[in-house]
């Protein structure tokens, strides 16, 4: 049993279940004699743990038949130049900035020449909310969206209306709600913070965007090359890509991702509620509106940084950890990802509310 409970922004915790099935067959892989580990990629053993993962995939998040579902590698970061790589035909790519994840797609873009236009953006209030209103214009050739700010702690509740094939960044909250697919073209998530262990990338991608990629493109970094050979043009990370296997078969048996959103509405709930009743002692980041149910980010009152080393050093002695905030926002951060049980955050609202009794 593990005795930490974490709050980890990314790598963060992965389900008990998952590690100990990956435990139990890592020697010797359900009889096959050796580990998954070592398996070779192009053996039998091997492609049905990889098929099984695309498979449950697409069950999950009701991926329709025309988009196919890759696994790459270079993390969420590489997507930041692999998406105008294969996507821009020239024109203008329209951003909505919500922080510095899509700041730095904005800059991949530029570095590459392309012409950029932000539509909409929250940081001149210091990215508390996700702007209302976006309006993406007809004749760009894509739209770009941050799903959920992982350091700001703000999430779209919907995802808004784009004429262009509109791009998700979903890497923090992908699998905690279904996926609109008639507004979302392509879908990129790093694995690390809600469908397993870092080393895997997740792009879901329409199939007629496929054909957009110029001819100068690198092979690797064509979507086109993965799609046409089931992600195994070339070796993938086949051991993150079982464990995330594990992790879609446990997204099942909690009862899918509706199951899961309700489950990590109550414990958000439970979080914001211990905020907002704290008569201003914790302030949250972002605003009602906009809040995160899988980053919460909050400040003590008047940002008092003793106060805040306090309270981290408790939660350590509690065996809580990886609630410090980021350091653009400081402050603290409470991680409550799919795998996260409500026992974790009750016993992170309890400390919180003894702290502020104490402090306040
Ligand atoms: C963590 C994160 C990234 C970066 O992921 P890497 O896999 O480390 O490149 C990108 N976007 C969002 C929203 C993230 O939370």
């Amino acid at each position: 049993m593990q005795s930490a409970i974490n709050f980890g922004a990314g790598p963060s915790m992965i389900p008990q279940e998952v590690l100990k099935e990956a435990q139990t067959h890592l020697l010797d892989f359900h009889g096959h004699g050796l580990s998954i580990m070592e398996a070779s990629h192009r053996s039998s053993m091997y492609e049905e743990v990889h098929n099984r993962a695309i498979e449950d995939i697409k069950t999950l998040l009701h991926v329709p038949e025309d988009y196919d579902v890759l696994f790459l590698q270079g993390g969420a970061s590489l997507q930041f130049a692999m998406v105008p790589l294969n996507l821009s035909q020239g024109g203008v790519i329209e951003f909505v900035d919500t922080g510095t994840w899509s700041s730095k797609a904005i800059k991949e873009a530029k570095i590459m020449g392309l012409n950029t236009r932000v539509v909409a953006s929250s940081k001149e209030s210091g990215y508390t909310h996700i702007p209302e209103n976006i309006a993406f214009s007809d004749e760009a050739d894509y739209a770009y969206i941050t799903s959920n700010n992982t350091i700001y702690g703000t999430q779209y509740k919907t995802f808004p209306d784009a004429t262009a094939p509109l791009v998700v960044d979903a890497s923090s909250d992908i699998f905690s709600y279904p996926i609109d697919w008639n507004k979302t073209s392509l879908l990129f998530a790093g694995a690390q913070k809600n469908a397993g262990p870092s080393g895997v990338t997740i792009v879901i991608i329409k199939r007629n965007l496929l054909e957009r990629v110029n001819e100068t493109v690198p092979t690797m970094l064509r979507y086109q090359t993965h799609a046409e050979a089931n992600s195994l043009y070339n070796t993938p990370p086949t051991f993150g890509i079982y464990l995330l296997g594990l992790t879609m078969k446990w997204i099942k048996a909690q009862g899918g991702v509706e199951a899961v959103r309700q489950y990590n509405e109550e414990k958000a709930a439970l979080l914001y509620n211990a905020i907002d009743a704290s008569e201003g002692f914790y302030v949250g980041h972002a605003l009602p509106g906009s809040r995160s149910l899988m980053n919460v980010s909050f400040n003590i009152k008047d940002k008092d940084k003793t106060l805040e080393a306090a309270l981290l050093d408790l939660a350590q002695k509690e065996q809580m950890v990886g609630l410090k905030g980021h350091r653009s926002v400081g402050g603290l951060r409470a991680s409550i990802y799919n795998a996260m049980r409500k026992e974790g955050v009750q016993a992170l609202v309890d400390l919180m509310h003894s702290f502020a009794k104490t402090h306040r």
